[in-house]
């Protein structure tokens, strides 16, 4: 009888082991699935300048009167 009440104890005992377990690998793939916006390329409007044509960055290109140039120099050169 007591040996009974023994190898219940231990399968219940396996049995909550393997719960905490499994609980511990699940709670494991959710932190390793949210990993997106850093991953993703973000890609950048290219603009042309009006005198060389070179490509470059909208961000880094001077806009003036609608018209898109590589650097102060040539904005100048350009006369706007
Ligand atoms: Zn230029």
């Amino acid at each position: 009888m007591v040996k009974w009440l023994l190898v219940i104890g231990l399968v219940v005992l396996v049995v909550l082991l393997m719960n905490k377990v499994g609980r511990q690998r699940a709670v494991g793939r959710q932190r390793a699935v949210p990993r997106q916006p850093e991953a993703e390329p973000k890609v950048e409007d290219m603009v042309r300048c009006h005198v060389c044509g070179v490509n470059l960055p909208r961000s880094e290109a001077i806009l003036s009167r609608g018209r898109f140039y590589c650097g102060e120099e040539h904005r100048r050169q350009d006369g706007a």
